[in-house]
């Protein structure tokens, strides 16, 4: 029974992760799924997440505060808005990450695993809101 329950948990957890685009974090997945799932703790999540990432069924991705997961595994670039933390994917052409794995293995004496390629941005939703006073000096480094 217990196996049971623990499976259809993380089965549903899965299913989630796979139906959603935007790179939720467990946190978001927890508020997702509590209402249909209310025996199912932050804590649980996040263990299943780490073992999606383990077995190659999800990535995760480091966010502003919390990392981000994502049930595409095939190279891919993300963009992640430094306004609101939303998180989209970039769809750049597999060439260029074949490309970008042969030069960096040309000059890695080891053995390269992945690519995550990252750019940090602000996404059109917060670009076209008016920037409050304190924001771009948030965002100087070193600037407090
Ligand atoms: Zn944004
Ligand atoms: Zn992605």
């Amino acid at each position: 029974m217990e196996a049971t329950r623990k499976s259809k948990q993380r089965d549903a957890i899965l299913q989630e992760l796979q139906g959603r685009r935007d790179h939720p974090t467990a946190e978001e997945l927890y508020f997702a799924l509590k209402d249909r799932w209310p025996a199912l703790s932050l804590g649980t999540i996040y263990r299943n997440l780490t073992q999606f990432c383990q077995t190659g069924q999800a990535q995760r991705l480091p966010g502003r505060s919390a990392e981000h997961f994502d049930a595409t595994v095939q190279p891919h670039a993300h963009v992640l808005c430094l306004q609101c933390g939303r998180m989209s994917d970039l769809s750049l052409p597999p060439p260029l990450f074949d490309e970008l794995q042969q030069q960096a293995e040309a000059e890695f004496p080891g053995e390269l695993l992945e690519i995550k390629l990252q750019f940090n941005g602000i996404c059109a939703q917060c670009a076209a809101i008016p920037q409050k006073a304190e924001t771009p000096a948030a965002m100087r480094q070193g600037s407090e």
